[in-house]
């Protein structure tokens, strides 16, 4: 067996690590993006401390009502500013899970973010879940066919063939069964 790479290598499948910030106690705090499949990076950045285990993927809330992808820069920030006050041990790297649990976080989060109407879902919007997920982008898109097969109350895809030739696939979260939520919550 291979020997498990440190804290200083380790990049989880699918991502591209572009820095690794130090805690007060040592655990990283790494800065990721997507890797796309030309090997850039994608322009939604995550931060996330192996020491805390927290993740953060938008702007500040706190400071403003709409809130939005982090970008490099915001992440930079981010992780500084959450590496200077920290002080979480480093923790095992986690491990990377089985295709069963890790489909399972996928459906678990689309179902999480269902609301009463629907809306358009893009890979980016797992970005929170990458560190532990360890898969590819295209290997995300493979399960949210599978989803949409099995669970097409939760989730739809659509595909557009415009004139040139290129097709292009919609995820749309299905709304939530909101009359039978609220039939039951309103005890
Ligand atoms: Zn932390």
């Amino acid at each position: 067996m291979p020997s498990q790479p440190g804290p200083d290598q380790w990049t989880p499948e699918g991502l591209l690590v572009r820095i690794r910030f130090a805690n007060l106690a040592g655990a990283r705090v790494l800065l990721y993006a997507r890797a796309l499949s030309d090997g850039q990076a994608s322009s939604e950045y995550g931060v996330h401390c192996l020491g805390c285990t927290d993740t953060w993927t938008m702007t500040d809330s706190r400071s403003s009502s709409t809130t939005y992808p982090l970008n490099f820069l915001e992440g930079r920030e981010r992780a500084n500013e959450h590496a200077g006050q920290c002080r979480a041990l480093p923790g095992p790297l986690p491990g990377r899970p089985d295709d069963e649990t890790a489909t399972g976080m996928i459906t678990t989060r689309i179902a999480r973010r269902q609301r009463d109407h629907g809306f358009s879902l893009h890979v980016s919007d797992f970005t929170g879940d990458r560190v532990l997920l360890q898969r590819t982008d295209a290997w995300i898109h493979e399960q949210l066919a599978a989803i949409a097969d099995r669970r097409p109350d939760l989730l739809a895809i659509t595909t557009d063939t415009t004139s040139t030739g290129t097709t292009h696939v919609y995820h749309r979260v299905q709304p939530h069964p909101s009359t039978r939520t609220q039939a039951t919550s309103a005890r």
